[in-house]
């Protein structure tokens, strides 16, 4: 038995207790003060709140000024949890659906065995993260000086891949993930009697005209070989059959990798809500918000992933990258590093992440901690 595998059991526990008692972004407190204690346990310079929840430990040996950091992040999703597991979480509407419990089971597994074999030379910082999912908690931590307070020549995040088999380690240089933005249309017009159509501008015949239009995006004005995705996701207006509404909104997500993809999505899309608007004696106002960029990993950093990967499992060079996005993208514009995913798939098969029924497969826990481990000792190598 391996120094990692005599950590497993008692994380395996502690991955469970905190799928049990899963927190929201920025209300992590149990989550965060249940690491914070096992972080002091260890030896380690623990300090909290930083990012509103975030953690941070500090391990030092040795005397060179080289540093890392590794990220896991906390939060858990507003999901109803259905999966009847005996550790199912016992808030409703609140559930760890994107496997951080397994993350941050993870980096404390790491940091207990980085803390007792000290096998390095540097400092190693764990990064624990509070509000990844759509509330950028690493923005906050950036934006508190994450990387002033704690110096890094490298930071990585790993994130469990239900499209990938357990023991599959991969990663790629440039975009790993999309930039997410979010965009909400209201057309307004003049509410009036469904029978007199003369006298209303018609909102709802300019939404129909207008997700159309919008859909042509894409297809008529982003280069073949460019990625890109607008989706429109919901249209709201109206309240009975007899009055055309003064007011209809249409809302929806952009997924790109390039940010000049990205500049000519929004501005096509501004000029056609205006000209649809226009055309049906309507007012368009456009709220489009670029919450997340793409996370792009640097190419020397991917490439020392994937050397780590391949003493820990099989590494895999990704071939593309996802349409998904990560607020990891924050911590990648100020800091070198690369965003990995974790293989986590069972050989009957996987549940996608952000399912009811998904769960975070403990078997790869030995995975994750060794992949830290082996970026940590790698990095930091002694002499
Ligand atoms: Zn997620
Ligand atoms: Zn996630």
């Amino acid at each position: 038995m391996t120094e990692i595998d005599s950590l497993i059991e008692p994380l395996v526990a502690f991955r469970r207790d905190i799928h049990a008692n899963p927190e929201l972004g920025f209300h992590e407190h149990r989550t965060a003060a249940r690491i914070a204690e096992q972080l002091r346990e260890l030896g380690l310079e623990v300090h909290e709140g930083i990012g509103r929840t975030g953690v941070v430990g500090v391990l030092r040996h040795g005397t060179s000024m080289r540093s890392i950091g590794l990220r896991a992040d906390m939060d858990a999703l507003p999901i109803h949890e259905q999966t009847n597991l005996p550790y199912a979480s016992k808030t409703p509407g609140s559930f760890h659906g994107c496997g951080h419990d397994g993350h941050v089971a993870m980096l404390l597994g790491a940091a207990q065995h980085l803390a007792r074999t000290r096998n390095f030379n540097g400092t190693i910082n764990f990064f624990f993260q509070p509000a990844e999912e759509g509330l950028g908690g690493a923005r906050e931590m950036v934006k508190e000086g994450l990387f002033e307070r704690f110096p890094c020549d490298r930071v990585f995040g790993l994130h469990n891949w239900p499209d990938l088999p357990a023991g599959t380690i991969a990663t790629r240089a440039g975009p790993i993930m999309g930039a997410a933005d979010k965009f909400e249309i209201a057309l307004t017009g003049r509410g009036s009697h469904a029978a007199i159509p003369q006298d209303s501008p018609d909102a709802i015949l300019a939404a129909a005209a207008l997700v159309q239009q919008l859909n042509t995006i894409i297809a008529r004005r982003i280069a073949p070989t460019a990625s890109a995705v607008l989706s429109v996701t919901q249209i709201h207006g109206g309240h009975t059959h007899n009055v055309i509404p003064e007011r209809v909104t249409i809302a929806g997500t952009v997924r790109t990798f390039d940010p000049a993809v990205q500049d000519r999505i929004e501005a096509s899309l501004r000029q056609i809500a205006d000209g649809v608007a226009r055309a049906n004696e309507l007012t368009a106002t456009v709220d489009y918000t670029r919450y997340y960029p793409a996370t792009i990993n640097d190419a020397e950093a991917a490439q020392e992933a994937l050397d780590a990967a391949a003493t820990v499992g099989t590494a895999q060079v990704a071939p593309e990258p996802a349409f998904t996005s990560e607020d990891f993208a924050f911590m990648l514009q100020a800091c070198k590093g690369a965003y990995i995913w974790l293989g986590q798939a069972k050989p009957e098969g996987s549940v996608p992440l952000h399912n009811p029924h998904y769960d975070f497969n403990d078997e790869v826990l030995g995975h994750g901690i060794g992949l830290h481990v082996a970026l940590a000792e790698r990095h930091l190598a002694r002499g």
